[in-house]
């Protein structure tokens, strides 16, 4: 099975996707959780996706998914996955379609959990997370017995520097305006299924599971609403994909050279190039012109030479 977890920050995902990992027995495959990962390691990818993090904004789309197609090419995603966090845009879930015709395994659907703006921020707000086991905890609404340490493991909890009111803003924001459109990319599929995420985890839990069983066993149908675009085939039409390592690379390079040469692509050379272009426009008009009127003169000439040999 092949799923995305569609829904704003605080609407569950997480959660859910790690109780289905267990029942379903597919990778949950978390965008925000490998780069975060990257972050703490200090890998020049986490640092590259840092700031943009921290102020709650999308980290650049080549740098996801290189990360995705790195990630679902390991042999655990053969069976499925249940992707979390992604894809975040257009841009996105379109290259996840044409990365998954490439390999002939097409999405199987696309959940969308549906919960209103108050309870996400009182969710995001309250959230804790285990820094050892992942389990997921929320000071006002499933708090743990002992403040800030786990029930399972009884490691410290951790507060996400991203889960402040300021960055929790943004990243709503960026849901609203870059998300939410795959809601309707979907609909247009026919993959999507909507599902009632307001509750007790366990409730939202079983309502996940009356839409995935079918889906598990292959009997949901995909009826798209709109025809399908054929998708783009890699290495006919497509540029070879650069590998994670090149696009760090080619960032670091751009990072490092100075900035004048950098960001200021010659409007000059552009202005002249325009300039050269339209004189020889103007040429190429003054010929035609002195073509016509050769030809219109030599028409007179004849006629001029007819008369006078008329009289
Ligand atoms: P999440 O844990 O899914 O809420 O993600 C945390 C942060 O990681 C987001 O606010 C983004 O800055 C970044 N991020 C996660 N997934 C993506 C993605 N698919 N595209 C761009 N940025 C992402």
């Amino acid at each position: 099975m092949r799923i995305v977890l569609l829904g704003a920050p605080g609407s569950g995902k997480g959660t859910q996707a790690k109780l289905l990992t267990e029942k379903y027995r597919i990778p949950h495959v978390s965008t925000g959780d490998l780069l975060r990962a990257n972050l703490a390691a200090g890998t020049p990818l986490g640092l590259q996706a840092k700031a943009a993090m921290d102020s709650g904004q999308l980290v650049s789309d080549d740098l996801v998914l290189a990360i995705i197609r790195e990630r679902l090419r390991n042999p655990d995603a053969r069976k499925g996955f249940i992707l979390d966090g992604f894809p975040r845009n257009l841009a996105q879930a379109q290259a996840l379609d044409s990365m998954l015709a490439n390999i002939g395994q097409p999405l199987d659907a696309a959940i969308l959990m549906e919960v209103d703006f108050d309870i996400l921020m009182q969710r995001l707000t309250g959230r804790r997370t285990c820094e050892n086991c992942g389990a997921s905890y929320n000071v006002y609404t499933n708090p743990p017995r002992l403040d800030d340490q786990c029930d399972r493991c009884g490691s410290p909890l951790h507060h996400r520097a991203d889960d402040n009111e300021e960055t929790i803003g943004n990243r709503l924001r960026v849901y609203d305006t870059q998300t939410k459109p795959l809601i309707g990319f979907y609909r247009d599929q026919g993959r999507i299924e909507t599902v009632d995420a307001v509750g007790e985890v366990k409730d939202i839990f079983k309502r996940m599971l009356t839409t995935l069983d079918p889906i598990a066993k292959g009997q949901r149908k995909v009826v798209p609403l709109v025809k399908p675009q054929p998708p783009v085939k890699a290495g006919k039409t497509a540029a070879p994909k650069p590998s994670l390592k090149a696009i760090l690379a080619a960032k670091a390079s751009a990072a490092k050279a100075p900035a004048a040469k950098a960001t200021a692509p010659a409007p000059k050379a552009a202005k002249k190039s325009a300039v050269k272009k339209h004189k020889k426009k103007d040429k190429k008009k003054e010929k035609k012109k002195d073509k016509k009127k050769h030809k219109k003169d030599k028409k007179k000439g004849r006629k001029k030479d007819k008369k006078k040999k008329r009289k």
